[in-house]
């Protein structure tokens, strides 16, 4: 069997849904992550449903030409320090529950779930995970107001590591799930993963710990700059490191893309899209040919599929064709 090409980065969120617990705050609902989700569902001038927007995603995921597979990330609830879980503190919730049942019926639909590690069950949620082949554990520290460098996430980071199973943790700035408290933003940099990099924990930086809107970033430029040093210590270290390259075709991180090509090996970045973060066409391009990229950004406008287009978008960028085997790669090495 040859490589399988999988996007292992793409989100679930949708309404409040009382069959399977999904659900979205208010807050949520004033982010551009909303209406970008509102236009792609086509729900601007109505209600957005539920059902529209699961129809919508899978018609990607299947409608896709170039991916074999998709990771579906789920979201778990915010839970405080002593395990309590609070609704009122979360801003989207997609259940591992949900996305596993979906992945049963979607063969193409791989399972990245999401566990907080402050949660009295959180072990009981990891086993039945792993026995419904989760592919990753999913976290984004400033909305699920999660310390990665506390002691309370210990045990999980053991379990997860004597199962290889991969903790996808977002770094950088967050601006699609909103926080309940702006103190937790810090922990978005990548160095507080540094205790689970230690305990032997797989970690996939999400989206290479980008800035987003480059300048604008300034307060996480840091992110960047310790996620450059963390590849720089990683194979001193033995540390299972890994990045994905998730929401790289964007105008914006232009002047990122030669550094992760330059000083990240390839055999450490793993293909994804974000999607649905919309994906541009102007975002970086190898090529210093004006008349070939016109040429390549006219092709890229009439792809419809959206995982199509960033396939095609970040091979042109110049990514070795390993990155896109990596994912289906990684995963094989997870210890059911
Ligand atoms: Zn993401």
């Amino acid at each position: 069997m040859g490589q399988e090409i999988i996007d292992m980065h793409i989100h679930f969120g949708a309404p409040e849904n009382e069959s399977n617990g999904c659900y979205w705050s208010a807050k949520f609902t004033e982010t551009p992550a909303y209406y970008a989700m509102l236009a792609l569902t086509k729900s601007l001038c109505k209600k957005v449903d539920f059902n529209r927007v699961q129809k919508q995603l899978l018609g990607v995921i299947n409608g896709s030409r170039l991916t074999n597979k998709a990771v579906l990330l789920a979201m778990d609830q915010v839970y405080d320090e002593k395990g309590a879980v609070h609704r009122e503190w979360t801003h989207l919730h997609t259940p591992n529950r949900f996305l596993i049942e979906l992945a049963q019926s979607n063969p193409k639909v791989l399972v990245g779930a999401s566990i907080h590690p402050y949660r009295r069950d959180w072990q009981e949620e990891l086993d039945y995970c792993l026995e419904n082949r989760a592919v990753l554990c999913k976290w984004i520290p400033s909305s699920q107001l999660i310390k990665p460098d506390s002691k309370l996430c210990v045990p999980l980071y053991k379990k997860l590591a004597q199962h290889h199973l991969p903790l996808l943790c977002h770094a950088g700035p967050e601006y699609a799930i909103p926080t309940s408290d702006d103190s937790y933003n810090k922990y978005n940099n990548p160095v507080y993963l540094r205790q689970a990099l230690d305990l032997g924990v797989t970690v996939i930086l999400a989206h290479c710990a980008l800035p987003y809107f480059w300048l604008l970033d300034e307060e996480y430029k840091d992110d960047f700059e310790e996620f450059r040093r963390l590849f720089q210590e990683a194979e001193q270290h033995q540390w299972q490191l890994y990045a994905d390259v998730s929401a790289l075709a964007t105008p914006t991180r232009i002047p990122y893309v030669d550094i992760i090509l330059n000083e990240i090996p390839s055999d450490r970045l793993l293909y994804g899209s974000d999607y649905p973060i919309p994906i541009s066409e102007f975002s970086y391009n190898k090529s210093k040919n004006l008349i070939f990229w016109l040429r390549f950004i006219t092709r890229m406008i009439r792809i419809k599929n959206p995982l199509d287009k960033n396939y095609h978008l970040i091979n042109e960028m110049g990514f070795a064709d390993t990155v896109f085997e990596n994912p289906q790669k990684l995963f094989a090495r997870i210890q059911y």
